[in-house]
């Protein structure tokens, strides 16, 4: 094994081991690959793919690093979470269909009174027209009675005098 540092292209040692890109192949030290102590230890003990910096940026988003596949993982997991609980809104139409059934009966019954109060209303004004024809009879009687009773006090004069 005649492996060396991609970054100082010193060999490794027990104090600086060298962790191997899966992609490129090539060989870093924990501070020259810029890799943190959990995921250092991870290559060594072959319990990760790991992708040196240089192939990460050229070939982002495949899996190799710790941090990005689970975040990725946690965002696909909750739009289904989301998108499967479509049952309580059934519920809710059902809800809205009875309201509306109980609105629709109120209505039914609102037209109903309505029509018994425009009957009334009707029955009101016939009897406003009826009471208007007798106040009219009762003005032409007044009228008569009127100059009846002036020729009656014109007559009662003469008879008390
Ligand atoms: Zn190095
Ligand atoms: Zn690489």
């Amino acid at each position: 094994m005649t492996t060396q540092c991609k970054i100082c292209s010193k060999r490794q040692s027990r104090a600086n081991p060298l962790a191997s890109c899966t992609a490129c192949k090539a060989t870093y030290h924990r501070a020259c690959g810029q890799i943190t102590d959990p995921i250092f230890n991870a290559i060594l003990n072959d319990a990760i793919e790991w992708k040196c910096l240089q192939c990460r940026r050229t070939s982002s988003r495949v899996s190799g690093t710790f941090l990005p596949s689970t975040s990725q993982r946690k965002l696909s997991s909750n739009p289904t979470n989301e998108t499967s609980t479509p049952t309580p809104d059934v519920s809710n139409i059902a809800k809205l269909e009875q309201t509306i059934n109980s609105l629709a009966n109120e209505l039914q019954t609102i037209k109903s009174q309505q029509s018994v109060i425009n009957t009334s209303i009707d029955k009101f004004s016939n009897g406003l027209k009826d009471l208007q024809l007798i106040t009219k009879t009762l003005g032409e009687h007044d009228r008569r009675l009127e100059t009846a009773f002036q020729v009656g006090l014109f007559t009662n004069k003469q008879c008390t005098i």
